[in-house]
C-alpha cells in the first residue's frame, strides 16, 4: 500500500429515492408517501450543488433508485408533467444544470444502464460509477431486485469501457456471497479493466446491518473478512486502480489502521 491519500470533495444530491428494487441491505429507497415528492426539482438540484461549490466541493455525485417509473405510477406521472421520457432522461438534464449554473462536474451514479443511456451520460457525466455489488446469481438479498442481475450488471461494466467512461465501480463483502464470489468479482472487473483501460477505482465495502432493512439481523461482514478481501482485490486488481475501503463504514478504526499498514 502506498502512503499518500488522496480525495475529491464532492457534494451528494439524491436525486430520487424511489426504486424499482428491493435490495435485502438498502437504506437508501423509500416508498413514495415517505417523500414529498418522487423527484428533486431541478431548483433543488442546482441549490444543493451551488451549497456544495460554496463549500469547496468539486464534484456533484448524483445518487438514485433504479427504474423507478417502472413501479410507482407517482414517478412517471412526475416524469410526464415534467416533460421527461425517464429517470436518465432527467438526469441528463440535471447534470447539465449543475454544469450551467455551478462549474460542478457531475458524476452519475445511475446503476444498471443501456449502451444507449451509458452514451447519453456521457455528455454531461465526466465519470460514472455502478457497484458490480456481486457476481452469484442466488443471493437472497437480491432476490427482489432484478438491476442486480450479474449478466447486467458486467454488461453495464463493459459497455462504460466501451465508451471510454472513466468508471468506478466495486463490490459489497458480506452478504452471503463466498470468497470465490469475491474473487469471480474482482477477477470479472480486472479483465474489463484490461481490455478497456476505464476503471479508475474499486470500492471494497463490507455490509453493516440497518434497522428497517430484510437483513437487519444478518452477522455484518466480519474485520478479517474486509481486510482478507482487500488484499485479495489488491492481488487481481491492476496497479493502476485505486482502491477504496469506505472508512464511514468501519466503525473500528483499527480496519483502517490494518489497512494502512499492509
Ligand atoms: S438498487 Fe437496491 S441498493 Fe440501490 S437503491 Fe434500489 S433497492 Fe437500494
Amino acid at each position: 500500500m502506498g502512503r499518500v491519500m488522496t480525495y475529491s470533495p464532492k457534494v451528494f444530491i439524491p436525486l430520487t429515492s424511489l426504486c424499482r428494487d428491493r435490495c435485502g441491505y438498502c437504506t437508501f429507497a423509500k416508498a413514495p408517501h415517505r417523500v414529498p415528492e418522487p423527484y428533486l426539482s431541478l431548483e433543488q438540484v442546482v441549490e444543493v450543488a451551488r451549497q456544495g461549490a460554496e463549500a469547496g466541493c468539486h464534484e456533484a455525485l448524483f445518487t438514485m433508485g433504479e427504474y423507478p417509473e417502472d413501479r410507482y405510477p407517482q414517478a412517471r406521472q412526475w416524469l410526464d408533467d415534467q416533460g421527461y421520457a425517464d429517470t436518465i432522461d432527467y438526469l441528463v438534464h440535471a447534470a447539465q444544470a449543475v454544469i450551467d449554473h455551478t462549474g460542478l462536474l457531475p458524476h452519475a451514479n445511475a446503476g444498471a444502464l443501456s449502451r444507449e443511456d451509458l452514451a447519453k451520460l456521457r455528455t454531461v457525466s465526466p465519470s460514472q460509477g455502478m457497484m458490480i455489488e456481486s457476481l452469484n446469481p442466488d443471493l437472497a438479498a437480491h432476490r427482489g431486485a432484478p438491476d442486480k442481475d450479474p449478466e447486467r450488471r458486467i454488461a453495464t461494466l463493459n459497455w462504460a469501457g466501451e465508451l471510454a467512461i472513466p468508471f468506478t465501480t466495486g463490490i459489497l463483502v458480506g452478504i452471503g456471497e463466498s470468497r470465490e464470489d469475491r474473487v469471480i468479482a474482482l477477477q470479472a472487473i480486472a479483465q474489463s479493466h484490461e481490455k478497456y483501460g476505464h476503471v479508475q477505482e474499486v470500492i471494497v465495502q463490507n455490509f453493516v446491518p440497518k434497522a428497517d432493512t430484510e437483513m437487519r439481523h444478518w452477522p455484518a461482514c466480519s474485520t478479517e473478512d474486509l481486510v482478507e478481501t482487500l488484499r485479495i482485490a489488491r492481488e487481481i486488481l491492476p496497479a493502476g486502480i485505486h482502491l477504496q475501503a469506505p472508512p464511514n463504514l468501519t466503525a473500528d478504526i483499527a480496519v483502517t489502521s490494518r489497512i494502512r499498514n499492509r
